[in-house]
């Protein structure tokens, strides 16, 4: 069996260091060389993006721009109309034959898992990899608690034995920064200096985005 891929898919809007050290720790932990952040086109499980899908995938491409590491897949972004997960990841189960694809997510978007589109068959697709992250605890019930349960894996490694349908834990670096606080400094007109790359406040700051009409201080 070849070397896993590693999806971490998101909003990305914007993109921010909790999501790079995320990315950047679970890659290592998890040995990938075929590392995807992939931005969601129109999400169907929240309220509407406040940036544009091009403009999350531009800020997301500029973030890793120096990292060759970490591979940018725009499959939704190009794609016209809704992205559900589940249709995103048949699609590179497709492509992958039986090489482990692995799901990288957050506890709180791991939390409202059951929320998805077709959920159940993301189980089928692929392995769940589930990272801490501050403020959010495990808070799974009925059917998607058991489903969580009973593919728990503790070590890496077994995720390489089979396709999909594993869960496995994984502790990372506690960074409490989310894109919600960041729109939120922005529309106050407050710096989100050093809470996401230079490179991309720059894009921000040239196109207006999340700005309420005061002067950002930097
Ligand atoms: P929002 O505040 O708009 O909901 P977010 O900061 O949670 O956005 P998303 O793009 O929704 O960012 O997150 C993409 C993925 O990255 C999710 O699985 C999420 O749990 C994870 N993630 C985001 N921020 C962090 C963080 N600071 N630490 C660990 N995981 C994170």
């Amino acid at each position: 069996m070849s070397t896993p891929i590693g999806i971490f898919g998101g909003t990305f809007d914007p993109v921010h260091y909790g999501h790079l050290r995320a990315a950047l720790e679970a890659r290592e932990l998890l040995g990938l060389e075929d590392f995807r952040l992939l931005p969601a086109g129109t999400p169907p499980h929240r309220e509407g993006t406040m940036a544009s899908s091009q403009d999350r995938l531009n800020m997301l491409k500029l973030a890793v721009a120096a990292y060759p590491e970490f591979r940018v897949d725009d499959r939704e972004v190009r794609r016209e109309g809704r992205s559900f997960m589940a249709d995103t990841l048949a699609e590179i189960r497709a492509e992958a034959g039986k090489t482990p694809v692995l799901l990288i997510i957050g506890q709180d978007a791991a939390n409202e898992l059951d929320s998805w589109h077709d959920w159940k068959s993301l189980f089928g697709l692929a392995h769940m990899v589930i990272m801490r992250r501050p403020g959010a605890r495990p808070a799974w019930k009925g059917e998607l608690r058991e489903r969580m349960e009973n593919g728990l894996v503790q070590k890496a490694g077994h995720l390489r034995n089979t396709p999909s349908g594993s869960v496995l834990p994984l502790q990372i670096t506690q960074l409490a920064i989310s894109s919600t606080d960041i729109r939120e400094r922005m529309r106050a007109g407050l710096s989100a200096r050093f809470l996401m790359p230079d490179s991309v406040i720059d894009y921000i700051d040239q196109h207006q985005l999340y700005f309420a009409g005061q002067v950002r201080k930097g």
